[in-house]
């Protein structure tokens, strides 16, 4: 399968100077590195071949992330660079986006105005509507998947993690379960769905943005999950007393239950709420 992705000549070890662990998944960890030719940082996401060999989905998985992230080319996902394969690992070399996730930005933040929600959530939009115009579904959208460049609130926003993205044939419905309890869609849970799924994502993420809690919560995956295939939240109560009727109406049309009626991401873009905010408008408040 190696034959059709790219990859960098010799050992990486030869081109790379590894630093610091920037982050660890189930299958492997991300390391900053510099690129000795350009004295560039890098963020190089390693994999244990062990871990993935004997696991035909899973080595489909990885090659699937390779392949897509090489194809990709947009100002909000992140950029492959090269790929390297030794005795033990493979190696992808992306961009380093140095802001840190959106994850831990909302967590230092607590709530975010609605300007600044905006600003990240047609980010976010733009990415999703390019992946899917590309045929391409992420399928595990989340905050610890969104880095920012900078820490500042009018960061620029890069989608990572295409782990589980999948090429998907138009009118040809998705059935592999993916993705992360307070962010799947119901449908996935029913393994029959589209596209559509990332859409769910994104607004259980703006609902997380503008009032700091899920939509969907429980004491464990169990409950959470439970709760999602109701598909029944709640935007009542004194922190969504102060939200604009135009941000709550985008969140109840991307969760929409029904992914036929839920909103797409070429509508999204052009929502009313989202396009308030996209004029550049200062965010250094
Ligand atoms: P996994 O599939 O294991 O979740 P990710 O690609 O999401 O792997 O990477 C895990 C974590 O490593 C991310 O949540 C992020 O904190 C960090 N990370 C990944 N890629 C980069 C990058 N290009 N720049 C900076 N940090 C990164
Ligand atoms: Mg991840």
């Amino acid at each position: 399968a190696s034959n059709f992705v790219w990859k960098g000549k010799g050992s990486i070890k030869d081109h790379y100077k590894m630093e610091e662990q920037l982050g660890k998944g189930a299958f492997g960890f991300v390391r900053l590195a510099t690129h000795i030719a350009t004295g560039q940082k890098r963020a190089i996401k390693t994999i244990h071949k062990s871990s993935i060999i004997n696991d035909d989905a899973e080595r489909k998985k990885f090659i699937s992330e390779i392949e897509i992230l090489r194809k990709a080319d947009h100002p909000n996902i992140v950029k492959l660079y090269e790929f390297y394969e030794d005795e033990e690992h493979y190696h992808l070399v992306t961009e380093h986006v140095k802001g840190g996730e959106l994850f831990d930005y909302i967590i230092k933040s607590k709530m975010l105005s609605e300007k600044i929600a905006a600003h990240f959530m047609s980010q976010l939009l733009s990415a999703v509507l390019y992946c899917h115009a590309n045929n391409i579904v992420h399928r595990d959208l989340k905050p610890e998947n969104l880095l920012l460049e900078t820490q500042a609130n009018d960061a620029n926003l890069k989608v990572i993690d295409f782990g589980t993205s999948a090429i998907f044939e138009p009118c040809k419905n998705l059935t592999q379960k993916y993705g992360t309890a307070y962010y799947i869609a119901p449908e996935v849970l029913r393994k029959d769905y589209n596209e559509k799924c990332d859409i769910w994502s994104c607004g259980v993420i703006l609902y997380i943005l503008l009032c700091g809690k899920p939509p969907f919560y429980g004491r464990n995956d169990r409950d959470i999950i439970r709760r999602v295939e109701k598909g029944e939240f709640s935007m009542k109560g004194s922190e969504w007393d102060v939200i604009s009727p135009q941000a709550k109406l985008l969140i109840s049309k991307m969760l929409d239950f029904d992914p036929q009626t839920r909103i797409s991401a070429s509508e999204a873009v052009q929502d009313e709420w989202i396009c308030r905010f996209t004029d550049k408008s200062d965010l250094t408040e």
